[in-house]
């Protein structure tokens, strides 16, 4: 790839004693290659922000690109490794190092200072770490503050993942909280082979190796494999979705066991689309009782909370 552009930004909650960030990489027509989502121990500010331009720029050589723009809402950051400014917090010396380092790598490198508002979706990215990281401490907490927690989760909850992958397979894919209890799935994805391909919600959103480093298929209750409408099947078991002779998608399910919100939410996992059909649990294959036997994941998105705008 020869340009491409990088959203960094860091979260903290200093009162939960807990931080993130969050990369996009996109290509020079906007259509997003890759991204991450990391929680991290709480650093000051400035040093969440550098591991953020850290990892997006490894992340950049990694995907090959040679033009990089890497954008920043950070002044403190911007000034430190542009303008050589000399504002130092202690620890954050070698990560600048290593970022310096990057910099030195042999490819052209901007850094620029945008808007926090331009930069929304790497904030989305870095929140969602923190979100996951703060629902993984909710997990250990009494049986009746959780249930406290479903309670006060319910509402007009809506989520968004962007997929992105192999060759041209991208689009987007909407969670929307139903009051009945249930979540909506619609979407469009495009790019795929013709037939069916096995769609799931996996355990990790975490995309640092493409849509292998998403994890297995979301089982907090330790299933086995099934179809959607099986009593045994994983939570994120949606079955398979199909394409058209145009490599399209259109995607619209109603699921009970994906909410928004809860010990069992969704929102910071990934959604993943395979390159072959999902058997359901049924084609005596060794894997269908795990995977379905669906292949290749060709695409994935993070599931995020969505913007209101
Ligand atoms: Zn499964």
């Amino acid at each position: 790839m020869n340009v491409c552009k990088v959203n960094c930004d860091a979260s903290v909650f200093e009162n939960e004693q807990l931080a993130g960030f969050g990369c996009i990489i996109r290509d020079s027509m906007g259509i997003w290659i890759q991204g991450c989502s990391v929680s991290i121990p709480l650093f000051s500010i400035l040093c969440c922000e550098l591991h953020a331009i850290w990892r997006g720029l490894v992340m950049a050589w990694d995907c090959e690109c040679k033009e990089v723009i890497c954008e920043t809402d950070n002044l403190d950051v911007f000034l430190l490794v542009s303008r050589g400014a000399t504002r130092m917090i202690r620890n954050d010396s070698d990560l600048l190092d290593k970022i310096k380092e990057m910099l030195q790598c042999n490819w052209t490198t901007t850094l620029v200072l945008i808007q926090r508002t331009a930069n929304r979706a790497a904030d989305l990215m870095a929140k969602t770490a923190v979100f996951n990281k703060q629902r993984l401490k909710q997990e250990n907490i009494s049986g009746s503050e959780r249930e406290r927690e479903m309670e006060t989760g319910k509402g007009t909850v809506k989520a968004v993942a962007l997929i992105v992958g192999d060759n041209n397979v991208k689009g987007s894919i909407h969670f929307l909280h139903q009051s009945n209890g249930t979540t909506h799935v619609s979407g469009r994805i495009t790019g795929l082979s013709p037939g069916l391909h096995g769609f799931h919600i996996h355990a990790l959103g975490d995309t640092t190796n493409g849509c292998n480093s998403t994890g297995p298929h979301f089982n907090p209750l330790n299933k086995h494999h099934g179809a959607p409408a099986d009593h045994h099947r994983h939570a994120g078991d949606l079955g398979n979705i199909l394409a058209g002779p145009d490599g399209v998608a259109e995607i619209s399910i109603t699921d009970s066991q994906i909410p928004l919100s809860g010990v069992h939410s969704i929102l910071g996992r990934a959604v993943v689309v395979h390159a072959d059909p999902d058997d359901l649990g049924r084609g005596g294959h060794e894997l269908s009782k795990t995977t379905g036997n669906a292949g290749a994941r060709v695409g994935c998105g993070i599931i995020g909370l969505q913007s209101s705008v």
